[in-house]
């Protein structure tokens, strides 16, 4: 897979300076210009490769201002009523030919927000999920958020389910902005999704999904606080079954967009784009026996690397909040490898193995929902459980589609017995998936928010 840096950005830039220096007319009224239009911007075909591509967009109100009928857009947004607020972008776009090439980069990056989101709606409406979000969507851009120390945080983007907006902050590597990143777009608005149909129903309505409480740190909007918690609570208490369920949710919620991204881009590894240091935690490939032979965490594992997580116990990489992007990956290879095996057994196209498993896990979505709502204090749900609710919304499920799925609940299950006669025969249990589960290597540092 292609790394982008500093000087393949540079290029597709400059092949829009070129574009306005070689044959372009006068700048247009751009106030005039509606409806639907072509334009030339930074995009990514099949597999991840991007290049400068004419792309249309549809329903554009304003190009000046570039609002639209899929994305309204705030520059460095703040909050009222639940919802962003800020001023309208001024765009700058020259006409060449019939094309409207972005004149500067804040423009460009608009026009690729808004012509991925067009598409990620026909994806919605494609794989059942038509309805489920609101349109347009709001886009935070520029976006100020004070991290830990003080810092204004920098290369990232996140759904904030509490004003239903994806908040894109400033980029300062020297690799494909994440503004301009077809995977991230996708990842981000596959989390408006689960929100809609799992986390708010389950969890209360203002819980960030990124990190902490994104209403107060970065748009000074102070309500009720999150819970954050920074010990092991008892298990068996009700705080502790909440921080569990919250984990495993936005573990889960992690990598089901991690694989939102792979239906839009076919590129298991589009991350790396933009944060180039996150391939090997992220990296949506799998060995081909690793998968077949994968021991997922049951509910005793997952209790284990909840409570380890701030130990040694855990592999560096999946520390803290870390514990649930860890999670998260295990969905997305699986499922991944999952779509390969659909792919064969059916005689499909990459894409269209893809979407089937993405219809299915939309449609699983409200049987995981319901699930997680009639978990008691001191019950777990256990996270493999979900590939029989994924087996359960796929139509005309294939024998070795059934085996698969299957054998992942099993050997949870098998594992989960192991670990009772560990414990009968006083053996000391310590986080035992970081012994048997083929983890990536992983990179030093302790990673945020994605
Ligand atoms: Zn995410």
């Amino acid at each position: 897979m292609k790394h982008f840096g500093l000087r393949i950005w540079q290029t597709l830039i400059g092949f829009s300076v070129l574009a306005l220096v070689s044959g372009c007319s006068r700048e247009p009224d751009t106030h005039k210009i509606s409806g639907d239009i072509k334009t030339r911007i930074p995009f990514t075909s099949e597999g991840g490769a991007y290049s400068l591509q004419a792309v249309s967009l549809s329903g554009i109100r304003s190009l000046y201002e570039f609002s639209g009928k899929y994305v309204t857009f705030y520059m460095s947004p703040s909050v009222s009523d639940s919802k962003l607020t800020g001023h309208q972008p001024k765009t700058r776009f020259i006409k060449a030919g019939d094309v409207y090439v972005p004149e500067d980069v804040m423009s460009q990056q608009l026009a690729v927000i808004y012509a991925h989101f067009q598409r990620l709606a026909a994806l919605d409406n494609e794989l059942g999920a038509e309805g489920v979000n609101t349109w347009p969507r709001d886009v935070g851009v520029g976006v100020r958020y004070k991290s830990e120390g003080n810092r204004y945080e920098t290369n990232n983007a996140f759904y904030d389910g509490s004003t239903d907006s994806m908040l894109v902050v400033p980029y300062t590597q020297n690799n494909l902005p994440i503004a301009v990143n077809a995977g991230i777009l996708a990842h981000e608005h596959f989390h408006s999704l689960y929100f809609k149909l799992v986390e708010k129903h389950v969890f209360k309505a203002q819980q960030a999904l990124h990190g902490k409480s994104l209403r107060e740190e970065v748009l000074n909007i102070v309500e009720d606080k999150n819970i954050e918690i920074s010990k092991p609570l008892p298990e068996d208490n009700d705080s502790f079954t909440t921080e569990y369920h919250a984990l495993f949710s936005r573990g889960i919620n992690e990598g089901l967009a991690d694989f939102w991204a792979w239906i839009y881009t076919g590129d298991p590894d589009f991350l790396q784009h933009s944060l180039p240091s996150e391939k090997d935690q992220r990296t949506m490939n799998i060995e081909e026996k690793a998968a077949e032979e994968f021991v997922f965490p049951n509910s005793e594992i997952w209790k284990m690397e909840v409570l380890n997580r701030y130990s040694g116990a855990q592999p560096r990489g999946c520390r803290g909040v870390r514990v649930s992007y860890c999670l998260g990956s295990k969905y997305a290879r699986l499922l991944k490898h999952f779509s390969g095996v659909v792919q064969d057994s059916r005689g499909l196209s990459s894409l269209e193995a893809r979407k089937l498993v993405g219809t299915a896990i939309v449609k699983a979505l409200p049987t995981l929902k319901e699930s997680l709502l009639s978990i008691k204090t001191g019950e777990y749900f256990d996270p493999s459980s979900f590939f029989k609710m994924l087996q359960d919304a796929l139509p005309d499920v294939q024998t070795k589609e059934k085996t698969f799925l299957e054998k992942l609940v099993v050997n949870a299950q098998k594992k989960a017995k192991i670990d009772e006669k560990s414990v009968r025969e006083g053996e000391t249990q310590v986080n035992p998936t970081a012994e048997i589960i083929p983890a990536p290597i992983l990179p030093d540092e302790i990673r945020g928010r994605k």
